[in-house]
């Protein structure tokens, strides 16, 4: 194997410090001022950074990858593709395909077409039960003893709403330090629901989506997961009961953790009003209210990731009716641009703290721990970030295979400019290199 070796010259780090880079045989080899002497010359390509941003690889702990199944929304390749395009480097992926990655066969598939893909670590995460069905408990051992090593849990899609069943599975994950991510949702009292329960839904004649389905189970579960001393992670908070209730565990000092997605920082139930299903979404757009508490608690660590919960769906099943439409948006080439529109351009977190909720956080939760950190010795997983520059979100430019982005159009600050995956140059200068790492 040959690989182009780098050196990256003037490059800001999150803290402001400028350094180079140096990068060899895909890891970090040295980090420090005016390496230009040691490692110039024809074995390394130099890279002027110019002072732009250059951060750790992102890593999503929350993708709708759709393969093996439903390959026309999305595939392994198509959504790594994605994912480099958005800064990321590591991703997870959600169980909900066909057949459901509820076998150690499903997930050794999945992990075995990310290798062939080659372009950033996707990461299967393993159903809770059989056929995401919420009735018998999966091969959860077989799937953490398999090749691709599985320890993120989740129905995603579904709630494990039978308390008997998430009992069992969060005390079964224990034995190899597993972690079960709930999508928090109680199913009787979200039954047919279209959007946020509240004055909107009232006026548009949706049937409403109330907070405390949500929240009834975080409460439920966080006690669960403290009382069996066993690992929580909360999908895709939206509420502002939510934000609280896990703040209070937080305070208690209960081992559980939480993710918001960058449209609930952003997007409220209002965007309903004009019934476009692009802002059709599971769990659903909240309130203002909402939407502040999130960023706080984003801001203040109460949420310890941002995770994309990246969706795609083919255009007719978002081209129709409300009601018809299917529930999901993606975001992983928007991600990095709009949490730094809602959190950093607005001054309520710095670079650092973005780092840690983006990259370093959900590398510790997931266990991936070749990501989340620049460091001598290390793989290098490293992106580099035009932090003056915008983009107008085109959707027909981007590398998912699905169009259901809801910031079609919007101009967005932060330009994600290259991405290095084991140290190999997938995404140059904005656009995708065809580089494989073999
Ligand atoms: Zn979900």
């Amino acid at each position: 194997m040959t690989t182009t070796n780098y050196l990256l010259r003037n490059a800001r780090l999150a803290d402001g410090s400028i350094v180079d880079i140096a990068i060899e045989d895909g890891l970090t080899r040295r980090i420090g001022n005016d390496l230009a002497d040691q490692f110039a010359g024809e074995a390394f390509e130099t890279v002027d950074v110019n002072k732009n941003l250059v951060l750790p690889g992102l890593v999503d702990l929350h993708t709708h990858l759709r393969e093996p199944g439903f390959e026309g929304s999305e595939t392994i390749l198509s959504g790594s593709k994605s994912a480099v395009k958005g800064g990321y480097t590591a991703v997870s992926a959600m169980a909900n395909t066909w057949p459901v990655a509820d076998s150690a066969g499903v997930v050794e598939q999945v992990a075995r077409l990310a290798r062939d893909a080659g372009l950033c670590d996707v990461f299967p995460i393993g159903a809770v039960t059989v056929g995401l069905k919420g009735e018998a408990l999966a091969e959860l051992s077989a799937m953490a003893n398999s090749a691709a090593k599985v320890r993120i849990f989740s129905d995603d899609g579904n709630c494990v709403s039978d308390p008997v069943l998430m009992r069992r599975a969060l005390e079964y994950v224990k034995s190899f330090g597993g972690v079960i991510a709930q999508h928090a949702q109680e199913p009787r009292l979200t039954h047919g629901s279209q959007m946020n329960e509240g004055a909107i839904s009232s006026k548009l004649g949706l049937k409403g989506w109330p907070a405390i389905a949500e929240e009834s189970i975080i409460a439920r579960d966080i006690l669960m997961a403290h009382y069996l001393q066993s690992r929580l992670h909360i999908c895709h908070l939206t509420t502002r009961g939510g934000v609280e209730l896990v703040r209070w565990a937080k305070s208690q000092g209960m081992a559980v953790t939480a993710e918001v997605t960058p449209h609930h920082l952003i997007l409220t139930d209002e965007s309903a009003s004009g019934f476009d299903p692009i802002y059709k979404v599971n769990p659903p757009l909240r309130t203002s209210e909402d939407v502040q508490a999130l960023q706080d608690g984003l801001a203040d660590g109460t949420i310890d990731i941002v995770a994309t919960d990246h969706a795609p769906h083919p255009n007719d099943s978002k081209d129709c009716e409300w009601s018809a439409a299917s529930f999901g948006m993606i975001g992983l080439e928007t991600s990095l641009s709009v949490v730094v529109k809602t959190m950093v351009a607005s001054g309520k977190m710095d670079w650092e703290t973005l780092v840690e909720r983006m990259s370093a956080a959900p590398a510790r939760i997931g266990g991936y721990s070749s990501h989340g950190k620049i460091l001598e010795g290390a793989p290098a997983h490293i992106i580099i970030v035009d932090t003056t520059g915008e983009w107008k979100v085109d959707r027909e430019l981007m590398a998912s295979k699905s169009r259901n982005t809801p910031f079609q159009d919007y101009v967005l600050p932060a330009v994600v400019t290259d991405t290095f995956y084991n140290g190999v140059r997938v995404l140059k200068d904005g656009e995708l290199t065809g580089a494989k790492y073999e």
